[in-house]
């Protein structure tokens, strides 16, 4: 487990250890597997590498060293956020800030690049390892709202991490009121983990007050507030603590919408996607995008198949009604945009994978059905091979 702490960032709080995991069978709990290290996020050799290192007393510099050369190699920046997604205005970078799709900016305030306990799948470790350079973050206010003012075509904003709610209610306020007096915004979305895993935040922190009325000042300025929730587990929902933060944050006009992706032994069962869909409705939040796990860190670990991910998918979309049936999925944030998989199919003697772009940098790629070649052990879409006599995969 050191050797694994030593590669992939780790923590865990209070609210995490003693109401959502059971004792009972750690190992096979689905809350510890999402929260605490276990053998097989690393490849044999760098585990065997990393153990090594540990056992013989090496100096702390050659444990880092080592363990960023191994993180160098597990994509840490996948889909091409670095490269791609970092916006320019005036000729000039705007740091912590990404824009992939037109109508929506990512802002990476710097306060909020952590979260309150770290998922072990985590696709933003690079943020919490604490290496200068890997991290995606700006606290240039000014900058990020002057990007937006000259984008019209901008109606979201997502603040994400990490969990911008790790921030005080004073410096969260700081990345969102200036945002309110900008005419073309109609949403601001918040990504956060802190239902899940510290619903104190929304209940009874010492800020909690002046929080929830900077959710009421969002409503009154005439923007839609967006609270996209991680929500990897109906356990998750079931704590008087998170129904009561989820009552009140929808007391101020805010809507929670829950989100997650799909991992290996935490949940890879339609059991407890169509539960959580219905405990999700039922306390007033609406279902939205079941993921792929991403094409980054210890994704061999926590995949499901592309194939089996599909029909975890149906298999809770035909338990759920209508209301519930607002999720997408399982979906696949990759590099060219957000893929949907739709389904299998047999079409002209091929067996194939109905694929839609949800996302995509091309705008015109949304929407239209391409095929894949059905291969069962495929995880990720750079896996899939076109089908039906196609030269490339894309519409
Ligand atoms: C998912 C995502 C969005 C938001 O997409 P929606 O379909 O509008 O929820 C925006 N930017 C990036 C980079 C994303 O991955
Ligand atoms: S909540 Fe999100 S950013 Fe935070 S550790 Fe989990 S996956 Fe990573």
């Amino acid at each position: 487990m050191r050797a694994i702490a030593a590669v992939f960032p780790f923590r865990t709080n209070s609210y995490v250890v003693d109401e959502l995991i059971d004792w009972a069978d750690p190992l096979h709990d689905p809350i510890f597997r999402l929260t605490f290290p276990q053998r097989g996020m690393l490849a044999a050799a760098d585990q065997a590498r990393m153990e090594r290192l540990l056992r013989d007393g090496a100096p702390a510099e050659r444990v880092r060293a080592a363990a960023n050369e191994i993180r160098g190699r597990l994509n840490p920046h996948p889909a091409g956020q670095v490269e791609l997604n970092e916006p320019t205005l005036g000729g000039r970078p705007v740091p912590g800030v990404q824009h992939k799709y037109a109508e929506t900016v990512l802002i990476f305030p710097r306060p909020g690049q952590t979260c309150h306990a770290y998922c072990q799948y985590c696709f933003r470790w690079p943020q919490f390892v604490g290496e200068p350079g890997m991290k995606i973050a700006t606290d240039d206010v000014p900058a990020t709202v002057a990007y937006v003012r000259a984008h019209p075509e901008v109606t979201d904003v997502l603040l994400t991490g990490g969990d911008p709610m790790v921030m005080g209610s004073a410096v969260l306020r700081r990345y969102i009121e200036p945002l309110l007096a900008v005419e073309h915004l109609a949403t601001i979305r918040i990504g956060t983990k802190s239902l899940a895993y510290w619903p104190h935040r929304f209940v009874s922190d010492t800020d909690t007050d002046d929080l929830l009325r900077l959710f009421e000042e969002v409503a009154a300025a005439g923007k839609h507030l967006a609270i996209m929730a991680h929500v990897s587990h109906p356990r998750e929902l079931a704590s008087a603590t998170v129904r009561a933060a989820i009552q009140r944050i929808r007391a101020t006009g805010a809507v929670l919408r829950c989100q997650a992706p799909l991992i290996r032994g935490v949940n890879d069962d339609p059991a407890a996607w169509a539960g959580m869909w219905q405990e999700s409705v039922r306390q007033g939040m609406v279902p939205y995008y079941m993921f792929v796990e991403r094409d980054t860190g210890p994704q061999q670990h926590f995949a499901v198949p592309l194939l089996r991910a599909y029909e975890i998918f149906r298999d809770a979309y035909d338990q759920v009604s209508g209301l519930a049936r607002t999720v997408r999925g399982p979906v696949m944030s990759a590099l060219p945009g957000k893929v949907c998989i739709d389904g299998v199919a047999e079409i002209a003697g091929e067996s194939v994978f109905v694929l839609r772009f949800l996302q995509a940098r091309d705008p015109g790629q949304v929407g239209r059905p391409f095929f894949a070649h059905r291969d069962p052990a495929a995880i990720w879409l750079t896996d899939l091979k076109p089908a039906l006599g196609a030269s490339t995969l894309a519409p």
